[in-house]
């Protein structure tokens, strides 16, 4: 059988068993309407209520914080759209050069709105630093939005000090945690934040279901009018079973987290010391606080394309940091706001690892760079 091994885990990750087991009676045996009134409805209704709390208990908010939605992708349009446009004076929005295209984009329909936005500039390593924040921020900024963790080089923010920057100022504060959650530990009331996202496929769980946490308190525009589903703020029938999915998949990583990230962390270790043994011309983008197993690495004079394309053809599946257009390929946003010298930005890669990979499986990516480069 011809070899495959996935390092895409930043992209998305393989559903857990346990979440899938749990999810299958919701699809086949009650699978009522969990707004309906009668006893069928029942199993759905406290499937929902169960699912609140263990994500709630996972991230330390209280249950009527956590709203269901279609990912990380709608959770950063709510929650940006949505604080942006709820009624108040103050109309600025900060977030940082290096987010998401989710929260970017919504950023720019703010803009074509009329409403501000200011880009921070992160440092070297991919860090906002809180004094960078406390430099343009104003008592006219309605809200901050940095991530707790950058897909394309790990590197994890000092949410804490940020969101506190931001409250001293009358500001909200989000953060994307789209890669943080189900990896490293989340507590929303120690790091002090008012909206948080994230998403299930990025921790085992399944695809197009994620949440927003809401701080009870937070002023903030419903996402989707409809019925009067979760507290009317986002309408549509709730898609119990893959709730469910994620819920289990989210309390199976928080509950082995420890473990977890143990393997992946001497995973990654492995890799960085067997690439420095065959001696390759690399740079290693991102902060030593990073999320385990993603590593950006810049190879000089190389491009990061065919390097993926190469690895493809060998059965391995990684990313690159670089966008492609079909004429030009561009170094991506993350890469030129770390001002990445231009030699090694185009040659970069991001192999991510993730719970299920190997130490073989490492060797093996790194013998397949070896004959690549
Ligand atoms: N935010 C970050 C940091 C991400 O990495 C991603 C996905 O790659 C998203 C948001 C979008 O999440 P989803 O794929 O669930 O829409």
């Amino acid at each position: 059988m011809k070899r495959f091994i996935y390092a895409d885990n930043a992209a998305t990750t393989k559903l857990d068993e346990v979440a899938f087991e749990v999810m299958k009676p919701y699809l086949f045996v009650d699978y009522g309407n969990p707004s309906q009134p009668y006893s069928f409805a029942r199993s759905a209704k406290e499937a929902l209520k169960r699912a609140r709390q263990t994500i709630a208990d996972c991230i330390n908010a209280e249950p009527d914080e956590i709203y269901f939605t279609s990912g990380g992708t709608e959770s950063d349009n709510w929650a940006i759209k949505g604080i942006a446009l709820s009624p108040l004076n103050k109309k600025a929005t900060i977030i940082s050069q290096i987010e998401h295209h989710a929260v970017l984009n919504s950023c720019k329909t703010l803009e074509s709105l009329g409403y501000p936005v200011a880009y921070l500039r992160v440092d070297k390593s991919g860090t906002v630093q809180p004094q960078t924040l406390k430099n343009i921020i104003t008592d006219n900024t309605r809200l901050v939005s940095i991530m707790t963790a950058n897909n394309e080089i790990g590197t994890i923010q000092p949410i804490k000090e940020l969101a506190s920057v931001a409250h001293e100022y009358g500001a909200i504060f989000h953060t994307d945690a789209v890669q943080a959650v189900g990896h490293i530990k989340i507590d929303v009331k120690d790091l002090g934040v008012d909206l948080l996202s994230a998403s299930a496929h990025k921790f085992n769980g399944p695809k197009g279901m994620g949440f927003l946490y809401i701080k009870n308190g937070t002023k903030i525009s419903p996402y989707l009018d409809g019925g009067s589903q979760q507290n009317g703020l986002r309408a549509g029938t709730e898609n119990v079973a893959v709730i469910v999915g994620m819920a289990a998949a989210l309390k199976n990583n928080c509950d082995n987290l420890l473990q977890n990230s143990e393997h992946i962390c001497s995973l990654e270790n492995r890799l960085i010391n067997r690439l420095n043994m065959a001696g390759i011309d690399y740079v290693k983008n991102g902060s030593p606080s990073h999320i385990p197993g993603n590593v950006s690495l810049s190879f000089k004079d190389k491009d990061g394309e065919a390097i993926l394309h190469r690895l493809d053809l060998m059965g391995i599946s990684i990313s690159t940091g670089a966008a492609c257009d079909s004429v030009n390929t561009q170094v991506s946003h993350v890469i030129n706001a770390i001002g990445l010298q231009d030699e090694y930005a185009l040659g970069t890669i991001r192999i991510s690892l993730g719970k299920y990979n190997t130490a073989e499986e490492v060797d093996c990516i790194v013998e397949a760079l070896r004959k690549v480069l």
